[in-house]
C-alpha cells in the first residue's frame, strides 16, 4: 500500500489503525562507468515492490538523494549532504508523525545515509517513538555471506541486473583502477581509510584521489548476474516483510 496512492480519507483510517511507515533513501551517485546513477534508489524501489506483496505496512514516497559527498565529482552525482538529508527527512518523518505514524522503517540504499538516518532514529527514540535502519546491502550478506560486496561491485551490479538487465552497460565496465594516493606506503582501503604498518587511519577525501571510475570494489561485476539478484532482492523483502511483522508487537512510548 503506497502512500501516494491512498485518499486522505484512506490515509487517516491507516493511521487509526497503524502506527508503522516503511520509507526507501537512496542516493544518485557514480557506481562506475557500468551502473546507473540510481543504484541506490533503484535497488531499495524494487524490494518495496516485493515488500509491497507480502506486507500491508504503509509504504510512503522514496526519498531518492542522500549524502554522497565523497563521490560529488563524478557528473550527474547528487549530494544533499548530511545536513540536507537531515532536513528532508526530518520533514517527511515529522510529517508522518503528525499522522499518527510511531514506528519509521528506513530501508535505506546507501551507506553515506546511515549517520543521517541514526540522528533522525535518535530523536523519534526521545519522543516515545522507533525509528529502525534496515541497509540493504549488509542485511544481504547476512542472509548469504556469498552476496557479500562493495560499492560498485557485484553485489549491487546483480541487485541492477534484477531491476532491469538493460541498466548495466556491460561495454563500459572498466577494471577498479586504485591507487595510493596518499604516500605509496599508505594503503588505500574502502571509503576513507588508508592502511599504514597494518593500523588503519580514517583520511577523509574524495574518491576521485584515488578512482577514475568509482567503482571501489573489491568484488568484480563481471561475477554478477540476474539470477543472483532476483533471489537476493526476493531473500531481503521475504526477510524485510516478516521483520516488520513482529516489529508490529514492539510497544511504543508515544500517545497517538
Ligand atoms: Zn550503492
Amino acid at each position: 500500500m503506497k502512500l501516494e496512492r491512498l485518499t486522505w480519507p484512506q490515509a487517516e483510517r491507516y493511521f487509526k489503525e497503524n502506527d508503522m511507515v516503511i520509507i526507501a533513501i537512496g542516493s544518485i551517485e557514480s557506481h562506475g562507468t557500468h551502473m546507473p546513477l540510481g543504484t541506490d534508489t533503484l535497488i531499495p524501489n524494487r524490494l518495496l515492490e516485493l515488500i509491497e506483496e507480502k506486507s500491508d505496512v504503509l509504504i510512503a514516497p522514496t526519498i531518492p538523494y542522500g549524502a554522497t559527498q565523497y563521490l560529488s565529482p563524478f557528473a550527474g552525482t547528487i549530494n544533499l549532504g548530511p545536513d540536507g538529508l537531515y532536513t528532508v527527512v526530518s520533514k517527511v518523518v515529522e510529517g508522518l508523525w503528525s499522522h499518527g505514524a510511531r514506528k519509521i522503517v528506513f530501508l535505506n540504499g546507501h551507506g553515506g545515509n546511515v549517520s543521517t538516518l541514526e540522528k533522525v532514529s535518535l530523536e523519534l527514540d526521545q519522543k516515545g517513538g522507533l525509528g529502525v535502519i534496515l541497509n540493504w546491502w549488509l542485511m544481504a550478506w547476512d542472509l548469504n555471506p556469498a552476496w557479500k560486496g562493495g560499492h560498485g561491485g557485484a553485489e549491487e551490479t546483480a541487485g541492477v541486473l534484477a531491476v532491469d538487465p538493460s541498466l548495466v552497460d556491460w561495454d563500459a565496465l572498466q577494471e577498479m583502477n586504485l591507487h595510493n594516493d596518499v604516500t605509496e606506503n599508505m594503503t588505500r582501503t574502502g571509503f576513507k581509510n588508508v592502511e599504514y604498518k597494518g593500523v588503519p587511519v580514517v583520511i577523509c577525501r574524495k574518491v576521485t584521489r584515488f578512482t577514475n571510475n568509482g567503482w571501489i570494489g573489491p568484488d568484480h561485476p563481471s561475477k554478477a548476474t540476474e539470477e543472483w539478484g532476483k533471489e537476493m532482492l526476493q531473500t531481503t523483502a521475504d526477510y524485510i516483510a516478516d521483520f516488520m511483522e513482529e516489529l508490529k508487537k514492539a510497544p511504543i512510548e508515544a500517545e497517538k
